[in-house]
């Protein structure tokens, strides 16, 4: 079942041929750029070339539905450290049309995981510790809405500088097309005296 063997040998191959050359760059994202998308399979290598993103232009960080859920756990800490620590003075945060967290059914998902072994005890527990689980696993009602929600949770967060941008849009996973759901207007640039 397993693909490790099988990455394994491939990646002995790939090292040894030097297949890596091609994408040898820096930490630094050099579009200083910060992509905030979907975890959706499609999107893997469609969203990069659709954005024209190389190796080495943009910090991509990848959530179920594009979300960030909580503003101190560890996306919001990933967008903050590649605001501070690299750089990145601007955050596209790309939703999907057809996106697997509109659909989510918690309930589904419940009675998967004890199909899977988890006992009542756990989830007793849980619920015991004030964990809401299907609250937890509400399905997105509308993906251009959680866009929205994200970028304000982002501005609004008392960690993030007003100078960042923060632009929302939506993908198509077929054809990697763009629609843009919230966009920052530009800062004001300083002018010059002539
Ligand atoms: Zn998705």
């Amino acid at each position: 079942m397993s693909q490790l063997n099988e990455i394994l040998e491939f990646n002995r191959a790939f090292v040894a041929d030097r297949q890596y050359e091609p994408y040898r760059t820096s930490k630094w994202p050099d579009k200083k750029l910060v992509v905030l998308s979907c975890m959706d399979t499609r999107l893997t290598e469609l969203l990069p070339r659709a954005l024209n993103l190389k190796n080495g232009d943009a910090k991509i960080l990848k959530t179920a539905g594009a979300l960030i859920a909580h503003p101190f756990g560890s996306i919001m800490r990933s967008l903050l450290v590649a605001v501070y620590e690299l750089g990145a003075v601007e955050v596209l945060v790309i939703g999907h049309h057809g996106c697997g967290m509109a659909g989510l059914d918690a309930q589904r998902m419940l009675q998967t995981m004890s199909d899977h072994g988890i006992s009542p005890a756990t989830f007793a527990t849980l619920k015991g510790a004030g964990v809401d689980l299907e609250e937890w696993l509400r399905p997105v009602s509308s993906i251009p809405d959680s866009v929205r929600l994200t970028i304000s949770n982002i501005r609004q967060h008392p960690l993030v500088p007003k100078s960042l941008a923060v632009h929302g849009l939506m993908m198509d996973p077929e054809t990697g097309k763009l629609e843009i759901v919230s966009e920052m207007p530009s800062q004001p640039s300083f002018r010059m005296s002539e």
